[in-house]
């Protein structure tokens, strides 16, 4: 069982470095067009919670509660339709929260051997760091720049998170700055993830005139193919596309340099094996293969010894995970549940929250729902257009929307800065979606809360 110290009185502080929410480098050519939903191979639904088994059980915590519905929407301890109007309940959450006495593990916080000064790096990058206000390495950083640079394999073992990103991009974009004609092929296990990387990318070469092409699923394959008859330093994209655009004859996998597999363990997941081997046949025995992803199992040390050469590995996973989030349990009645979320989302300390749900059809529902009783909230789920979804993700990072309501699938790869909270309003799948799930917050060098969602018995 999880369990949460109480819960903090303040939001925690501003982290030094936000991103912008968008790229403004012309170098770039980014040619992912919003479409249709990604390929069906991708969307699976991680969370098990079966609907259906709500209690009609009347309340005994006071307050303005509504008896659960029968209807699909019931889900959520409200229905369909009759959210509007309804008053925020008075429930005691401390009657639901574990409050049982915790050791909170405290964070050592890492000290790194370096600072972005002392790898070596061209000064344009190091310059755009900082100016990026990223002062110090981390972990990840820290460890695996170096190697990097040297030309070795490294398999990195960290969340979204930790600065894994910049961590392979600095030591690459510094190597594409000393000879123009390498070409890194970064795979990743979604399109929003695969955006994001170029967007970092765009960020750490400002005037650098360095060029890439996202090709990914879901997206219209023209301006991608267009984008890849031009000059590319950087091709960053999903397997099934990338390896449709290589039948294609427009991806030439032997002029590959860098070969980047960025959470290989969610590709993994989602089924893209043979399309990562199909892609990685061609890439040259030379070239450099770096291997990123948040857990290690058995396929992956098979991937990992079909395709690294003698790698260095370096894991930043555990520490991060345990020091910076806090986690516990939350017990409902399943009468009560909706009422529940609102009114821990009514709290003050719940600055950006992101909610995860398991269907893409209770997610659509608890954004609206959520929205009728005055919390707005966006949704994001594989029933959404692309565009959609990139929509409610920009309205959520500006802030103009505190709450974003989710799909283990869907939220894979987004990259939100000082997420507050994370609350798994259906239970994950597996270990590892939870572990994911609860990466979105506690990100750089912020603590977070993850609250989980679990019936009364
Ligand atoms: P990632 O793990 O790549 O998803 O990065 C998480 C976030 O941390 C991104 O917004 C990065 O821009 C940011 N970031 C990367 N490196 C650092 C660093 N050394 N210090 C603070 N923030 C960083």
């Amino acid at each position: 069982m999880y369990q949460l110290p109480p819960l903090p009185a303040s939001p925690a502080p501003r982290r030094a470095y936000s991103p912008s929410r968008t790229g403004g480098n012309t170098s770039h050519r980014p040619s992912a067009r919003p479409h249709s939903p990604h390929r069906s191979s991708a969307t699976h639904n991680g969370g098990g919670h079966s609907r259906g088994s709500y209690s009609s059980r009347p309340s005994h915590h006071g307050g303005s509660h509504r008896s659960a519905s029968g209807s699909r929407g019931g889900h959520f301890g409200g229905g369909a339709g009759r959210g509007r109007g309804r008053q925020r309940s008075s429930f005691d959450v401390a009657l639901y929260i574990n409050k049982n006495p915790v050791t909170v593990e405290t964070e050592t916080a890492y000290v790194p051997t370096h600072t972005f000064n002392d790898f070596g790096l061209a000064p344009e990058i190091v310059r755009a760091v900082h100016s990026l206000g990223i002062e110090v390495p981390s972990a990840i950083q820290d460890q695996t720049i170096m190697p990097i640079l040297e030309g070795k394999d490294v398999i990195g073992l960290a969340q979204t998170g930790t600065g894994k990103t910049a961590a392979f991009l600095l030591p690459i974009i510094h190597h594409t700055l000393r000879d123009r004609n390498r070409v890194t092929l970064i795979l990743t296990p979604t399109r929003e993830l695969a955006i994001q990387i170029e967007q970092e990318l765009r960020k750490l070469t400002p005037h650098m005139k360095l060029f890439s092409t996202v090709c990914v699923g879901g997206a219209n394959i023209r301006p991608q193919i267009a984008g890849l008859k031009r000059k590319n330093n950087f091709i960053i994209g999903t397997p099934g596309r990338v390896q449709d655009l290589m039948e294609r004859g427009f991806i030439d996998t032997t002029r590959v340099t860098t070969a980047v597999l960025d959470e290989a363990d969610r590709m993994l997941d989602m089924g893209f094996i043979h399309d990562m081997k199909t892609i990685l046949k061609d890439v040259p025995e030379n070239a450099q293969t770096l291997f990123f992803s948040a857990t290690m199992s058995k396929s992956i040390e098979g991937l990992v010894h079909e395709f690294l050469n003698d790698p260095l590995t370096v894991s930043v996973r555990k520490k991060d995970i345990t020091a910076a989030i806090s986690q516990d349990v939350v017990r409902y009645d399943h009468a009560h549940k909706f009422d529940l979320l609102v009114t821990l989302l009514g709290k003050a300390e719940f600055t950006r929250v992101i909610v995860f749900g398991a269907m893409k059809h209770s997610v659509e529902k608890l954004g609206i729902e959520l929205s009728k009783t005055g919390i707005p909230a966006e949704s994001i789920h594989g029933n959404k257009s692309h565009g959609q979804r990139q929509r409610a993700l920009t309205r959520f990072k500006s802030g103009e929307v505190k709450v974003l309501v989710a799909t283990d699938v869907a939220a894979r790869g987004i990259h939100v800065d000082n997420v507050s909270h994370v609350i798994n309003y259906d239970l994950p799948g597996t270990y590892e979606d939870y572990v994911h799930r609860i990466g979105r917050t506690g990100r750089g060098d912020k603590r977070g809360s993850a609250l989980t969602f679990v019936p009364n018995e």
